[in-house]
């Protein structure tokens, strides 16, 4: 099966608009006349949404850059009313969100996200066809518990309860270990293609072979420059969701060339 990477940064509370602008302008171009076979995704804190949106608009009219897709780091599971602080799909579609991150660890473990809130969050999202980037993973305790993969299924069940066959195709998996996110410390190439072909099996298990051949599944915990190559050529690994590494031009563009092998 032939699934385009993709490859997302995510910027977390960091670039409000300025820094924003200065980023983009920087990573375009870097970007000019390279075409990578993947997909590149930025997902900006929500009030540098309106700034990225224009700022790729006005790229892509004038010039034949590389298209940028653009995600939102989180989204409400209600669609109006009195939740305060809370930012709903419908707002996020206004500024061309094609994707959002969902089920971040950071979420879960800050912010006491439930699977079954993160479920109702990738119904409200996939209803108004914004695609969710699903993360998932294990805390450093469960992988040396013995727990990984107990871990893994009851967050594969429980936030993909009750979706379709259709939302999956419009879904894409991150398999992040908690243990790698932002400690510089990187999964091994075959602890992170174990755990990608166990996430599939789990799909394949849930919605059949087909869609699990289909949906992709990123890696995300301290990918950098220099071990892009190698988790990417994994067979089940399908792109990268970057924090740190990303907040530079060069060193998400580099993980991109030397993860894309152009
Ligand atoms: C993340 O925030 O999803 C992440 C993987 O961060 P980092 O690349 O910094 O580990």
């Amino acid at each position: 099966m032939n699934r385009k990477p993709i490859f997302a940064a995510n910027w977390k509370m960091n670039k409000g608009p300025s820094q924003t602008e200065d980023f983009v302008k920087s990573f375009l171009s870097k970007l000019q006349g390279q075409d990578f076979p993947c997909e590149i995704v930025i997902a900006p804190p929500f009030v540098s949404l309106a700034k990225l949106a224009d700022l790729l608009h006005s790229a892509t009219a004038g010039q034949n850059a590389h298209a940028i897709q653009i995600a939102a780091q989180n989204c409400s599971e209600h669609d109006s009313g009195a939740y305060t602080g809370e930012v709903s799909v419908l707002m996020l579609r206004e500024f061309f969100t094609h994707y959002v991150i969902l089920g971040h660890s950071e979420r879960r473990s800050i912010y006491g996200e439930t699977d079954a809130v993160i479920n109702a969050k990738m119904k409200k999202a996939l209803e108004t066809n914004l695609k969710p980037i699903f993360c998932i993973g294990e805390t450093l305790a469960e992988r040396e518990g013995g727990k990984l993969e107990s871990v893994l299924r009851t967050q594969v069940t429980e936030g993909l309860k009750d979706l379709t066959e259709k939302d999956l195709a419009e879904t894409v998996i991150a398999y992040e270990p908690v243990w790698a996110i932002g400690t510089g410390v990187t999964a091994t190439s075959q602890q992170a293609q174990d755990a990608h072909a166990f996430v599939r099996s789990l799909v394949a298990e849930l919605y059949g072979a087909d869609t699990a051949s289909r949906i992709r599944i990123q890696y995300g915990g301290s990918v950098k420059p220099n071990n892009a190559a190698e988790l990417m050529a994994c067979p089940d690994i399908d792109g990268a969701l970057i924090g740190g590494a990303a907040l530079e031009p060069q060193s998400f563009l580099e993980i991109i060339r030397n993860g894309t092998g152009e």
